[in-house]
């Protein structure tokens, strides 16, 4: 069996735990993501590494590096999955981890440091509505009275779930390692975006993980008859809704160049009637970006808006951050390695911000984090129909491998000191 069918038959292993109909269902917590986790668990014992669960659910899967007392190389991503999605998201990093350890222990490779897989728990927000909940913890930022008492859509608590799985929230503290040091951390992860496919590239060096700032903002005008207001004697409250969304656009727009995105997700038109001039209104913001003063300057333009918009439509406005979170800046160190692998084998990169969220920028708290990409057709993400190509999952892998062999090397300096 070669190395492309050896992958193909482990990807296709972890995407039999299912409870879907369409795509793959496997949250978090459940018993099809709890069963996975315990399958992949042994194929890393097959493979020779010491194998824990933390008390978060994380698994961390060791495999022993030829010189005591050295810290660890990191890599992996997670196996949770939203509802109906897609096979790639996520499985691909761990797989891919356990992949390259499969290929370390076949050419006989001794590391310096010590190598990890991890298959972090918890990472999308389908069922508790918070993400990354496995590297949160491992990174020792998870805030349990913030999530014990959020329920899923069946009205089952987060701290119940755990409970379930035989974890304890009160225990999740103990995952964190901030104590100890840890040499790099790697992620390899679909792109989730159209970026790579279209500009032909197959690796995405990310640069950093942009961070959204979030509002409601609450636009109330006088609700009408529609057949009996005259067009100049309106208050309406869904025009000027589209005012400021219109706007969000023109701006993001000009800040392309910085990667910063603003969309309205959310329109809800209250006691909407087709006889009625909308009177109430309330739209949802999510602005995201890697540049904080890129990321500025579109707020800065939506209050402006907001104030012209109230004063010109005879409106009153109420806006409400709901949150604001800062962008993560990955390695620069590990970037330019990365560059040079790419280089080195004729692959075609691009460096890129990363629009959505991922466990990497939890484990920059605790060392220096790459994320790699690998194209995603059409974009298509989060979705039954996520796919990428075997080849150019092979070439993320390729990557991986190299930077893990990188960075699992002493350095020399050091070197000469023991
Ligand atoms: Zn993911």
């Amino acid at each position: 069996m070669d190395r492309k069918e050896r992958y193909q038959l482990l990807f296709d292993k972890i995407s039999q735990y299912n409870s879907g109909e369409k795509g793959i269902t496997r949250v978090a917590y459940t018993n099809e993501e709890q069963a996975c986790t315990q399958a992949f668990m042994r194929m890393c014992k097959a493979e020779g590494l010491d194998i824990r669960m933390d008390q978060c659910g994380n698994v961390i899967a060791r495999r022993e590096g030829r010189i005591k007392g050295l810290p660890p190389v990191l890599m992996g991503s997670h196996l949770d999955t939203v509802y109906q999605g897609g096979k790639y998201d996520g499985t691909v990093g761990v797989t891919a981890a356990l992949e390259v350890v499969k290929r370390l222990n076949e050419k006989g490779i001794e590391t310096d440091h010590p190598i990890e897989v991890i298959s972090f728990a918890c990472e999308e927000s389908s069922r508790f509505g918070v993400s990354t909940l496995g590297s949160k913890a491992m990174a020792g930022s998870f805030d349990k009275e913030k999530v014990r008492y959020l329920k899923d859509r069946n009205g089952v608590t987060l701290e119940e779930a755990l409970s379930l799985c035989a974890f304890e929230i009160d225990s999740v503290h103990q995952a964190s390692r901030e104590d100890e040091n840890i040499k790099a951390f790697f992620e390899l992860h679909i792109e989730q975006g159209p970026v790579l496919e279209n500009e032909n590239k197959k690796i995405g060096i990310v640069t950093g993980i942009a961070a959204p700032v979030r509002f409601s903002i609450k636009i109330a005008g006088t609700p009408s008859h529609s057949g009996t207001t005259p067009m100049n004697m309106r208050k309406d409250a869904l025009l000027g809704a589209s005012e400021i969304a219109l706007e969000l656009e023109k701006v993001a727009l000009s800040e392309q160049s910085c990667g910063t995105v603003a969309t309205v997700g959310v329109l809800d038109i209250q006691a909407g009637a087709m006889n009625v001039v909308p009177g109430e209104v309330e739209i949802k913001v999510d602005i995201r970006g890697t540049s904080v003063d890129s990321r500025q300057r579109v707020l800065d333009h939506l209050k402006r808006t907001i104030e012209l918009v109230e004063r010109t439509r005879n409106l009153e406005i109420i806006s409400q951050e709901i949150i604001s979170e800062e962008p993560v800046l990955l390695s620069a160190e590990i970037i330019e390695t990365m560059e040079t692998i790419c280089k080195e084998q004729d692959i075609p990169y691009k460096m890129m911000p990363s629009g959505a969220g991922h466990d990497a920028m939890n484990m920059v708290k605790l060392c220096p984090t790459g994320l790699i990409f690998v194209p995603s057709v059409d974009g298509l993400s989060h979705h039954p129909e996520e796919h990428t190509d075997l080849d150019d999952l092979l070439i993320g892998i390729d990557v991986l491998e190299q930077i893990v062999i990188h960075y699992s090397k002493m350095d020399s300096k050091i070197k000469e000191n023991v």
